[in-house]
């Protein structure tokens, strides 16, 4: 539910430029570096600037007696604060709010505190915000799932007979996750371009992006205890914009029986900083309807969507600036996080703070909204064109792939910044 938190008309004494993703009603959580080669710690967004949250704990500005005693911002990354759960969240957000707005004077008519605890967000490095011990990436979304069955089955079988009675997921590779603004190298391995003709070793040819969304576990269970699914929102610290690369040639060779393996594992791209859902209270929706009934332990679906605009931006070498190829919604999943969280733990598997569970490709109902190249350019055969005369089935070294997310409040926006990375050519 939104809360005084969410009050469009709260301000800051920050300037927020207008358009900003990072209001006062946002509060995000992150991992950065004020210089280069300083320790790492806990930051939040505020217009252009990061608040460096350890430099609050040193100067006592949190009364929470949790936060005084386990100090989480002084780590390298929030694992320690996502497991303190909900109530100690809920604090620290409404603590970081009150110390940012226009109205208070701590830290507002303090030049110095003012001056070691604000950075432009330009000049500060952000790095990973969790040490990630497990990645599970699912495959919720209906229209994506569909149109990858059409191309590869036909349309009779496009969906799995499991699809719609639970959510689809795989276990992920956690290593290679990593925050945007790092290139990623076009993987090597084995593929079979031919049918009739044995397999060879080589580059990526068919390298993409898959559009997702992923949420950081708080508070785990204990192995063996499953989540209920009326719980497990309170697991869930925040969002972040996922790009689950994919070689869809490695993928493609590789996948049967078991499933994607190192046509996926060579990176995935997060954006830096965590949006709660206290910031994205205001914006809960209905996804679509789920027929059939899921079994009771996956529960209806009710309102656990939220309306989050998403784009991504494709900027080949020479181009000025990215030329968006796809805008897609969060709301379009059929599968809701709470859901994912209850499937994932039915078994009794114990997940832990600081993973990471992305939705799968969020592609929606128009071509406009696949969050994939391999159904924009429908298996390479409609390709994009790009200004200046270039054109794209897949993703090529030099291009920069950008994605996007912000949700429209009432005179603000919660936004997520970017996941953003170059392509860089492959070793081999
Ligand atoms: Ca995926």
């Amino acid at each position: 539910m939104p809360d005084a938190t969410n009050d469009p008309a709260l301000t800051s004494f920050v300037d927020v430029p207008d358009g900003s993703h990072f209001p006062i009603q946002n509060i995000p959580f992150g991992i950065f570096r004020p210089t280069s080669g300083a320790a790492p710690r806990v930051g939040t967004a505020i217009g252009d600037q990061v608040l460096d949250l350890s430099v609050l704990e040193e100067q006592r500005l949190f009364e929470h007696k949790t936060i005084r005693e386990r100090r989480p911002f002084s780590r390298p990354s929030l694992n320690g604060f996502m497991q303190l759960g909900r109530p100690v969240w809920k604090a620290v957000r409404e603590r970081i709010q009150h110390l940012l707005r226009a109205d208070t004077p701590t830290l507002r008519d303090d030049n110095d505190l003012r001056a070691r605890a604000l950075h432009p967000q330009s000049r500060v490095e952000m790095v990973l915000p969790a040490e990630i011990g497990d990645y599970t990436d699912f495959y919720s979304s209906k229209e994506h799932a569909t149109n990858i069955g059409t191309m590869f089955r036909g349309k009779e079988n496009a969906l799995m007979p499991n699809w719609t009675h639970l959510p689809v997921g795989y276990h992920g590779r956690a290593s290679s996750v990593i925050v945007s603004g790092h290139d990623v190298r076009r993987p090597c391995g084995q593929t079979k371009p031919d049918d009739d003709a044995p397999p060879q070793y080589g580059p990526s040819r068919l390298l993409d992006f898959e559009l997702e969304m992923g949420f950081f576990v708080g508070p785990g269970n204990d192995l063996g205890d499953p989540i209920p699914i009326d719980e497990a929102e309170e697991h869930i610290f925040g969002l972040v914009l996922v790009n689950d690369w994919s070689a869809r040639d490695i993928q493609k060779w590789e996948y049967v029986p078991l499933g994607p393996f190192l046509g996926k594992s060579f990176a995935t791209t997060i954006s830096p900083w965590i949006v709660t859902l206290e910031a994205l209270a205001p914006f809960r929706a209905e996804g679509p309807p789920q027929d059939p009934e899921p079994l009771p332990y996956l529960g209806r679906s009710g309102p656990g969507a939220f309306d989050i605009d998403l784009e991504v931006g494709l900027q080949a070498e020479g181009m000025d600036a990215p030329q968006t190829i796809c805008r897609s919604n969060f709301r379009y999943l059929y599968w809701t996080m709470a859901q994912q969280l209850a499937h994932h733990t039915v078994n009794g598997c114990n997940v832990r703070p600081g993973d990471l569970m992305a939705s799968g490709t969020i592609s929606g109902p128009t071509e406009d909204s696949y969050g994939s190249l391999l159904e924009l350019t429908w298996r390479g055969t409609q390709p994009i064109e790009l200004p200046g005369g270039a054109s794209r089935t897949f993703i090529e070294d030099g291009d920069q792939v950008v994605m996007t997310g912000s949700a429209a409040g009432d005179g603000y926006r919660i936004g997520f910044g970017e996941a953003r990375a170059q392509v860089v050519p492959a070793p081999c």
